[in-house]
């Protein structure tokens, strides 16, 4: 079930645990801000998953309260991930999924990295 992204933050939340490291990923890489890991059902060839280390349910969670360093920390994590995954020159795709309306289904602020294949020029279904 989809979650409406601005409810208070769940610790227990699948993501919670994956940073925690109660529940185990594929690991992509790691640094202060941010952990990448592997999408446990891709989408595409390359669909890896990238998750700040802040307690924020959403993308307007994390806009609205989370501290400039670490919003600079994770989106150039995101951008470093990519590189790392070999996407730059084929290109990728960015989605984050916020609230009800989106499909979010994990109620921890997250960004997908997709590529590995022409994504086509559809963004919605
Ligand atoms: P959302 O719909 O919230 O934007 O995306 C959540 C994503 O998390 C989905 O693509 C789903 O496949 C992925 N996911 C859910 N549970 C797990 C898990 O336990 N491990 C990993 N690696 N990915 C998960």
């Amino acid at each position: 079930m989809a979650v409406d992204g601005l409810g208070a933050y769940d610790q227990q939340n699948i993501f919670a645990k994956i940073l925690r490291g109660e529940i185990p990923c594929r690991k992509v890489a790691e640094d202060e801000f941010a952990l990448a890991f592997h999408d446990i059902a891709p989408q595409a060839p390359v669909h890896v998953l990238v998750v700040p280390k802040v307690d924020c349910v959403s993308f307007a969670d994390f806009s609205a309260t989370a501290s400039d360093a670490q919003i600079a920390g994770f989106f150039r994590a995101v951008g470093r991930v990519a590189a790392q995954l070999e996407l730059e020159k084929p290109g990728y795709r960015l989605i984050t999924n916020m609230g009800r309306d989106s499909g979010q289904m994990v109620p921890h602020f997250h960004v997908h990295i997709l590529g590995g294949r022409s994504l086509g020029g559809q963004l919605v279904a």
